[in-house]
């Protein structure tokens, strides 16, 4: 704590001194307050507005700076230059749950966001990604639905395991996500603990405009550690933000977290014939097909000092590709470039690039002009084409996030199936060549305790067959092992725990 001579004088928020932190101005000691007590007021208005709206999803969360080193020399597969060989690039990293509210705990099974922003020589580059390789869903349409029933109900505003269910049984392709979720690595120890994956296949571009398509693996060097649901639980109780915590506490402590880049690649022609579909997002490529190759370490090693501005206000957008990386033919990538970018607009107004964490550290010369809250000046001519030397396109410094020839009639439908294309194989192979016997017996524990809070009779037949189509065994042990809990239960004291749910199956 300093001294009072060398702490500086509190000031109003136009740099004013003020008299008092602790009095404010009265008509004598015990009358009424005074409207000019400007200091006052203006303290209270800004409590009053310090609140933002939070995330929707991925509203729980934390994150740190750090560093960026490439090891190896990927130039044949991007020109990017936060990937050339030595290359040393500032990043900003966030971790988070999906489901739960700001305050909620970390260690509630949940997958974890992952995302990154690399502040390039070329403007930012941002990759944000989960810790697990596969997603929910392969068409976009489904995600808003998909997060309203991982969330709350309209009429209690309580989580609702039944909805949850309801929504991945009728939805097959769930199935290589849930499997996931439910084993082991649903509950990442710490953020530390965790890899983190693109999921999405990316595009890279090389100095001879030479395509690829890639997918990012950033391995955690502190080795996969996860916790079991009942010391998940516990933690919950004990500390809702164990989490944060203990990354703020590592890196504090000067034990920095690093992860390294590893890449799969796959040339442009191969993903005509690849067996399967490789741009759906349910589905990993076996390492056999495209094992992995190193290209750098990720060392984070600067806690922020204000949570809200850096983390907070951070706004990540996979439309942020820098020259020698793009987008890719994946439904659910391509509508995340408009809808991260729209949530930010919502969320921290229109010019939220122009918070500092958001900014780039190249220099910025875009013809957008004014709005709310904009905080860079603005020079003339604000228009192009001009005669005046303001800023012109250069072509041969963006890959434009990466170009691919389509043509066909417009439609709704789903990708065009392949040899391989299915919901439940991947999931099997999880389970089958993956798991241990432990990892298994684990993976049928955590999906009854999950199917035992709450789920209707008609959502758990489904169940049980969704897990059968993933393996029969699995699905056979997941029913015996409900129905077995539930004959250990009074059913009447479990009919009047959970009325909305009775309500609801009674409609179905
Ligand atoms: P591999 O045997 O080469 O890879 C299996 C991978 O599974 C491991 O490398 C590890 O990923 C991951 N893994 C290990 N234990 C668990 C667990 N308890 N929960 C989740 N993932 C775990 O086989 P394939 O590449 O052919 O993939 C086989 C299956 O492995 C896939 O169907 C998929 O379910 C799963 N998987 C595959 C990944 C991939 O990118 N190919 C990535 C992650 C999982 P890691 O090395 O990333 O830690």
């Amino acid at each position: 704590m300093s001294t009072s001579e060398s702490r500086p004088p509190t000031t109003t928020d136009a740099g004013i001194p003020v008299a008092s932190d602790e009095r404010s101005l009265t008509v004598g000691p015990d009358g009424p307050l005074l409207l000019q007590d400007h200091y006052l007021i203006e303290q209270m208005a800004n409590f009053n507005r310090e609140r933002i709206a939070e995330r929707q999803p991925h509203a729980k969360g934390g994150g740190a700076f750090g560093v960026f080193e490439v090891s190896h020399d990927v130039s044949a597969f991007t020109r990017a230059a936060v990937f050339q060989p030595g290359v040393q690039t500032e990043v900003l990293a966030r971790f988070s749950t999906v489901a739960g509210e700001r305050g909620s705990p970390d260690t509630w099974r949940d997958p974890r966001g992952f995302s990154l922003r690399f502040y390039t020589d070329e403007g930012n580059f941002d990759l944000v990604g989960n810790n697990t390789p596969v997603f929910f869903m392969r068409d976009p349409m489904k995600f808003q639905h998909f997060i309203r029933s991982q969330k709350r109900r309209a009429d209690n505003n309580l989580r609702d395991h039944d909805m949850q269910w309801d929504f991945w049984t009728l939805s097959p392709e769930s199935a290589h996500q849930v499997t996931w979720l439910m084993g082991d690595r649903g509950i990442p120890r710490t953020w530390r603990h965790m890899n983190g994956y693109s999921s999405h296949t990316y595009m890279w571009i090389n100095a001879q405009g030479e395509r690829f398509w890639v997918k990012y693996h950033f391995k955690t060097d502190q080795g996969i550690e996860c916790f079991t649901q009942d010391e998940a639980d516990q933690m919950a109780a004990v500390d809702t933000d164990y989490h944060q915590r203990d990354l703020f506490e590592h890196i504090s402590s000067g034990k920095y977290p690093s992860w390294t880049l590893n890449m799969q690649i796959m040339p442009f022609e191969e993903a005509k014939t690849y067996r399967f579909n490789p741009f759906d997002l349910t589905k990993v490529w076996p390492h056999a097909d495209y094992p992995l190759q190193e290209v750098g370490r990720l060392t984070l090693n600067r806690n922020v000092t204000d949570y809200h501005t850096e983390i907070e206000q951070a706004a990540f957008e996979p439309n942020n590709l820098v020259a020698g990386t793009g987008l890719s033919p994946d439904k659910m990538l391509l509508a995340r470039g408009f809808s991260y970018s729209d949530a930010h607009r919502a969320r921290l107004g229109g010019n939220y690039r122009q918070i500092p964490v958001n900014m780039p550290r190249s220099p910025v010369h875009s013809y957008s002009k004014d709005g709310h809250m904009r905080m860079q000046n603005v020079t003339d001519p604000v228009y192009a084409p001009n005669s005046y030397d303001g800023p012109a396109a250069d072509p041969s410094l963006t890959d434009d996030g990466g170009l691919w020839y389509s043509d066909g009639e417009m439609v709704r439908a789903a990708y065009t199936l392949r040899a391989e294309d299915d919901d439940w194989g991947q999931a099997a192979t999880m389970v089958r060549e993956v798991l241990d016997d432990a990892g298994r017996e684990r993976l049928v524990q955590n999906i009854v305790g999950h199917l035992l809070n709450g789920v209707s009779d008609l959502v758990l037949e489904r169940a049980y067959e969704y897990w059968r189509n993933v393996d029969q065994d699995l699905g056979d042990r997941v029913q015996a092992g409900v129905r077995a809990k539930q004959n250990e239960k009074d059913p009447k004291a479990a009919e009047q725990a959970n009325p909305a749910r009775s309500s609801m199956q009674a409609k179905a």
